[in-house]
């Protein structure tokens, strides 16, 4: 069966990606930074797949060390590591750097060694980010000129370098755009933007729920998105978005939650002029400025006739997620004792 070489496998996405790829008797080559997080990594793939194909290369998005022989023999490039944090750096190269470059420094790399199709983790970040609310589809692009943060900025120079980059050669790009994702972490760790988030909201250590309305997608599908993006005979050179036509609530979700028996979750939401005084001291709530109160909804028809998407229900996705977590709590609290 074809080799796949993964980046981004110790994350909460790409955990997921490779444990598709197996399940589809891939095998599948994951790119580390260090080989501390291997056996973590490998322990938490193998529970839900076959984890004998799976090896590690180690491979920084900032070097370009180890990169051409970790593709060699590989059919196929899934490119989903990038530095995901709401909170604001203290510089923005320290997001955007390894987005950009390790994009270019991936595809490069692919190309030299004949990957027939790259695919690239980018985010509806990338398309929405600086503009107002409304319905946006596979051609937008967020505004990098306008106040996006970091992130936002990181996912849309990356995917526009990503572009660029695979112009004109032979190598097929396909991105997969996806909202914002939720369901269970894999990880033996809880750590990653989108596990900390939930983290936050059942365990009270959020306090009020801000006013943010966003596409959202099953960590699952988003995984089987990514494989079907690889595959699919139409595929190349689309980006596809996979988030929820219809922006949902944090409140939304927080309701969900509160109604499965987390009562730690709020249900004051945080009035905004509170945000942007509490964004002068804190850079995750700086982060999330940018969008609040605005709400995007997307025409994503391409995912379902392309991809043949079939989205989990999010009710599942938040329930599953905390239980996942919680699960988790309780091990580390049991431990502490
Ligand atoms: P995550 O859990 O934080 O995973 C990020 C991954 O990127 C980790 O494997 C990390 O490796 C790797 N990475 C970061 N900097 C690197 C570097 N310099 N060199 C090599 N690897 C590096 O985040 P995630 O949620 O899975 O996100 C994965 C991708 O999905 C990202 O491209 C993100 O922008 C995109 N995305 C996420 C969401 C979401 O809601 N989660 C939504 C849209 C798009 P280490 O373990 O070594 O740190």
């Amino acid at each position: 069966m074809d080799r796949v070489l993964l980046t981004g496998v110790t994350g909460y996405i790409g955990q997921h990606c490779a444990a598709e790829l197996l399940r589809q008797g891939y095998d599948v080559v994951g790119t580390i930074r260090s080989r501390v997080k291997a056996d973590a990594t490998r322990i938490a793939i193998a529970k839900v797949a076959p984890a004998d194909g799976l090896s590690f290369v180690e491979a920084d998005l900032l070097s370009d060390k180890g990169w051409a022989e970790a593709m060699k023999g590989c059919a196929y490039v899934m490119h989903v590591a990038s530095p995901f944090m709401l909170a604001e750096p203290k510089d923005e190269n320290e997001m955007i750097a390894p987005a950009v470059e390790g994009t270019k420094r991936v595809i490069a790399a692919a190309q030299l060694a004949r990957v027939k199709r790259l695919v690239l983790t980018s985010s509806t970040f990338a398309m929405i980010a600086g503009k107002d609310s409304g319905r946006y589809g596979p051609d937008a692009w967020s505004d990098t000129d306008a106040s996006i943060g970091a992130y936002a900025k990181s996912k849309t120079l990356a995917e526009r370098a990503a572009w660029a980059t695979a112009k004109g050669g032979d190598m097929e790009l396909t991105v997969v755009n996806p909202g914002a994702v939720f369901g269970p972490s894999l990880g033996a760790t809880m750590d990653g933007q989108s596990v900390e988030m939930m983290t936050a909201m059942i365990s009270g250590k959020m306090p009020m729920i801000p006013d943010m309305s966003m596409g959202m997608v099953d960590v699952r599908d988003v995984a089987r998105l990514h494989v079907k993006a690889m595959t699919a005979d139409c595929a190349a050179g689309k980006r596809f978005i996979a988030a929820s036509a219809e922006p949902i609530e944090m409140a939304t979700v927080a309701s969900v939650l509160r109604k499965a028996g987390y009562t730690k979750v709020p249900s004051r939401r945080a009035p905004t002029v509170l945000l942007k005084l509490m964004g002068l001291f804190d850079g995750e709530v700086r982060g999330m400025l940018p969008f609040i109160g605005k709400a995007a909804a997307y025409e994503n028809e391409a995912t379902f006739d392309v991809l043949e998407w079939q989205p989990t229900p999010l009710e599942t996705s938040f329930r599953e997620m905390a239980a996942a977590i919680s699960g988790e709590i309780k091990v580390i609290n049991q431990q502490c004792r």
